[in-house]
């Protein structure tokens, strides 16, 4: 854990979100800047930098949370389809220097283009 990391604080449950699904080792809640309705993250409880941090051996776990959040808001906000993003180091414009995954519930024509 990293005292100054706002994921840190709130995989402690030190700042308050709303949980949408959470693990052993993982949490997801929405996105405080969404890029779209729905825009949520999904964190390490541990602090990671990256994605390559994360030890292999979360895999299964991972896998579970990033199910049951995609399923869970594509109920929620009647998507049809979800994108799962990460960005890593600086260049791919990593912010939160604390590995995590974004989850886009996608409509069919929401506007949202990536490439
Ligand atoms: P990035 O590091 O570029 O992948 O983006 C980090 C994401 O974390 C941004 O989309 C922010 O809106 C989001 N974010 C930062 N602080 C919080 C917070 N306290 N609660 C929810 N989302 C946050």
């Amino acid at each position: 854990m990293k005292a100054d990391c706002i994921f840190c604080k709130i995989a402690r449950k030190e700042i308050s979100v709303p949980v949408i699904y959470e693990n052993d080792n993982f949490l997801s809640f929405p996105d405080a800047n969404p890029k779209i309705k729905g825009h949520s993250l999904i964190i390490p409880k541990n602090h990671y930098n990256t994605i390559l941090d994360v030890p292999n051996t979360l895999g299964s776990e991972l896998m579970d949370c990033i199910k049951n959040t995609s399923l869970n808001l594509m109920q929620k906000y009647s998507a049809t389809g979800f994108n799962i993003l990460s960005n890593n180091f600086d260049s791919a414009g990593q912010v939160v220097k604390h590995a995590h995954l974004h989850i886009l519930p996608r409509q069919k024509s929401d506007g949202l283009t990536f490439f």
